[in-house]
């Protein structure tokens, strides 16, 4: 066979000559504007050839501070096929971290969109490396010094860009995991893992965009690539709707009910608050939505399934893993006579391409009887092997990666997942999993939200304590929500401590955020109520 390098240009050129009429549309505020795939990619082209004018070479990193949107999505396609590495900058990642992973990316160039000034100016004298500040859009600039305008370097460039020939190894992009856990650590991607995800993504056995979809991309593009999505929709020739910053449950639903998606991918919160929305939402276009980077309630999918006739499908995978390494539509055959919900609930079913197996403490390999539970370590072309200029051995096991989730793996390749290495509890030298927990809490009908931390007992050295968001206008008291669990979990398992909050603290990136939660129950920020379970 023929050796050719899988390379990002070539999914850009695919995109550009076989699907020049998809569109991608950028939702403003009053509107949106629209442009097909021809024009992104002759402004891509044009892009190229001014960070080249700016003298940005092979290998140096280019950041992108931003929504979104279609300048985003020429950034992902322009800066990895001249063969600059694109470092995708998380917009909600605390000052002191963004400074951190900026400095310690290198980046030469950042690409900022105009609204997001204030927080790039916030640390600009703090940035070491950073020679060249680029804006999208019109905005008071005055705090980041010299800058340059995104449209007036596009104007000044002529259409067409030689494109190089680049090592498919070579870096393409890099993404910082967004720090549940210490400090951020970066993941660069090459060109051959995210073409070869890029197709595991295309796959109809995982989301299998085509022609005829319109994906509206949620999860933003600095969290894990967008989940991979711009590439797979550039490939597949899917029109793309990026919302920007309207991602507020009343402007999503217009945005949902302006633009008809046929696809959809977010993190549950999303989903759980468009639920809590009055206004009519039009889903009758939508045929799946992606939900993942944190459990998916089987109450979520169910509402959305009786409220809206929407199927969401569960996916799991990590930064560390591009993302995409299992998606849950269930199986045609199913054992044991378990019906789909059974297997909706669970993270997903391993994608081809990827290995994924189960290991106890003590670092034997576990069967995939879909009953012993260990630590997930995962391994493929689109796995990283290594953290960027970050040193983690614990990380990595005989070539495996260490996730970090804890879980079973069932002999058709479906992934539970019970909980992270450090959130679950250790309850009289058992585990109780906050996950299944919290999916029980949240499938009460008083229940917005609900998280669960481990907090120290004397007698146990661990136990659950519930956080719960009511819904509004509703007081579910301790005493019923332990009733209400009495036949859906443990009896051991039935918390005894519970509080009641006004929101659960979440990351930058819209997960429940247990280490906040921690240091505030230590803090002592919670009232806590008590509850007496029926042993
Ligand atoms: P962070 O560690 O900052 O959250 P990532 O965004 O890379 O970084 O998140 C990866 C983690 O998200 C996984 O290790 C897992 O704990 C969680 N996750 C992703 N998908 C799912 C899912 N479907 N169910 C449960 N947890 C999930």
């Amino acid at each position: 066979m023929q050796d050719a390098p899988l390379l990002i240009r070539d999914i850009l050129r695919h995109g550009q000559q076989v699907h020049g009429d998809s569109s991608v549309v950028t939702v403003e505020a009053g509107g949106h504007r629209t442009a097909t795939f021809n024009e992104v990619a002759t402004r891509t082209e044009k892009l190229a050839a001014a960070l080249t004018r700016l003298g940005v070479e092979a290998g140096d990193r280019v950041g992108t501070f931003a929504w979104n949107n279609q300048g985003h999505l020429e950034a992902y396609l322009g800066v990895p096929s001249m063969g600059a590495v694109l470092h995708t900058l998380n917009i909600r990642l605390p000052a002191d971290q963004l400074s951190y992973v900026i400095n310690h990316a290198e980046d030469r160039v950042i690409i900022v969109d105009a609204s997001l000034i204030p927080l790039l100016a916030a640390i600009r004298d703090e940035l070491k490396t950073v020679e060249t500040i680029v804006v999208a859009g019109e905005g008071d600039t005055s705090g980041l010094g010299d800058t340059l305008s995104y449209e007036r370097l596009l104007a000044a460039e002529e259409p067409g860009f030689d494109w190089p020939d680049l090592d498919e190894r070579s870096a393409a992009a890099m993404c910082y995991t967004s720090g549940t856990t210490g400090h951020p650590k970066g993941v660069v991607y090459s060109h051959r893992s995210t073409w070869l995800h890029t197709m595991a993504e295309q796959a109809s056995s995982s989301v299998g965009m085509t022609e005829n979809d319109r994906i509206l991309i949620i999860v933003p593009m600095f969290h894990a690539n967008a989940w991979g999505t711009p590439y797979g929709a550039w490939m597949a020739g899917t029109d793309m709707i990026m919302p920007q910053m309207f991602l507020m449950g009343e402007q999503l639903a217009a945005v949902i009910n302006e633009h008809h998606p046929t696809l959809s991918c977010g993190v549950p919160t999303i989903w759980n608050g468009l639920l809590a929305l009055d206004t009519p939402i039009d889903f009758s276009t939508v045929r799946a939505i992606t939900a993942g980077g944190a459990a998916v309630p089987q109450s979520l999918i169910e509402a959305f399934e009786e409220r809206f006739g929407v199927t969401i499908v569960q996916g799991w995978g990590m930064t560390e893993t591009s993302p995409l390494a299992a998606f849950g539509l269930p199986p045609a055959r199913r054992r044991d006579g378990h019906d789909a919900m059974y297997y909706k609930v669970k993270a997903g079913r391993v994608v081809p391409g990827v290995e994924v197996r189960v290991v106890a403490e003590d670092g034997t390999v576990l069967p995939n009887d879909g009953t012993s539970v260990g630590e997930f370590e995962i391994r493929g072309p689109w796995v990283t092997g290594a953290y960027y200029k970050d040193e983690d051995p614990q990380k990595f096991h005989d070539g495996w990666l260490r996730t970090g989730d804890v879980g079973s793996l069932d002999p058709q390749g479906y992934m539970t997942i019970s909980d992270r290495t450090k959130d679950v509890i250790k309850s009289g030298g058992e585990w109780i999993s906050s996950v299944e927990l919290e999916n029980a809490v949240m499938s009460h009908p008083d229940v917005f939200e609900a998280a669960v931390i481990a907090v120290p007992d004397p007698k146990w050295s661990e136990r659950p304590l519930v956080a719960v968001v009511p819904r509004p206008g509703r007081s579910p008291a301790p005493g019923d929500l332990v009733a209400y669990l009495t036949d859906r979990v443990p009896r051991w398992w039935l918390p005894e401590q519970w509080t009641f909050v006004g929101e659960i603290p979440k990351t930058s990136v819209g997960k429940f955020d247990k280490k906040v939660m921690r240091a505030e129950f230590a803090d002592g920020a919670y009232e806590v109520q008590h509850a007496t379970p029926p042993r």
